[in-house]
């Protein structure tokens, strides 16, 4: 996995239709995670009695950000309460940002009770760092959908991996979907299905805090580990370079 990743990452870089920032040894591959707790006021997201996936999302999100200030990362919140923030909300507030990460956090809803299990998105195509221009240009548009989404995909494995072995939940992978909030950002994005409300099983460990934090420990672990290959992956470019 770690070796076909560093692949993929040397084989992107000179496809790059607009400039990433020179590489300087040791440079942090991002410098804000943003998680975006899904749902949010009068969107309550899946429901099952009393637990609402707004809730669970945004608790989730608030571990997630302790865990990660605790490693000295920074972070931002895409809602800070009980609020709603519409998608395109979401969205412009993530591209008001420079070099950041981005984790959204949703629990699902299951066609049958016996469904269960985490899953993890991130969009084969994305916006480029030229969005608002991408979206009136078809040229640049086509070029942006060439673009393998690597960063995305891969911070999508790393946090699935994660989440797996930290729950023992089932691993129903990672998977490409064009999210609203996934296609319209310009960082790399991924989606966390965390379990499902209509699952018996998974709604009694949602409702335990110590279940949740192990959500939260997989999702940063997940991030972490993101970033160290990352900052690899650099290094070994630079040292390589004529
Ligand atoms: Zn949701």
């Amino acid at each position: 996995m770690a070796l076909s990743f560093l692949m993929l990452m040397r084989t992107r870089e000179p496809l790059l239709p607009h400039t990433t920032p020179p590489h300087h040894k040791k440079a942090e591959p991002f410098a804000l995670v943003i998680l975006d707790p899904g749902h949010g006021g009068q969107d309550s997201g899946a429901m099952a009695g009393n637990v609402l996936e707004k809730d669970l999302t945004f608790d989730v999100a608030q571990r997630v950000d302790r865990l990660l200030g605790g490693q000295g990362i920074s972070t931002l919140l895409t809602r800070t309460g009980d609020s709603y923030v519409s998608l395109s909300e979401r969205a412009q507030l993530i591209n008001r940002a420079n070099n950041a990460i981005v984790v959204s956090i949703h629990f699902d809803d299951g066609p049958r009770p016996d469904v269960s299990g985490i899953e993890t998105y991130f969009a084969a195509q994305q916006a480029t760092g030229v969005a608002t221009i991408a979206s009136w240009l078809p040229f640049l548009q086509k070029i942006a959908n060439n673009q393998p989404n690597v960063e995305s995909q891969s911070l999508a494995q790393f946090i699935q991996q994660q989440l797996v072995a930290h729950t023992q939940a089932v691993n129903r992978g990672t998977k490409a979907e064009q999210f609203y909030v996934l296609a319209n950002v310009r960082h790399p994005a991924v989606l966390v299905e965390a379990g499902f409300l209509t699952n018996k099983n998974e709604i009694g460990k949602l409702a335990d805090a110590n279940y949740r934090e192990q959500l939260a420990v997989a999702i940063s672990d997940g991030i972490l580990k993101y970033r160290e290959t990352i900052k690899a992956s650099g290094d070994d470019l630079d040292g390589a370079s004529p």
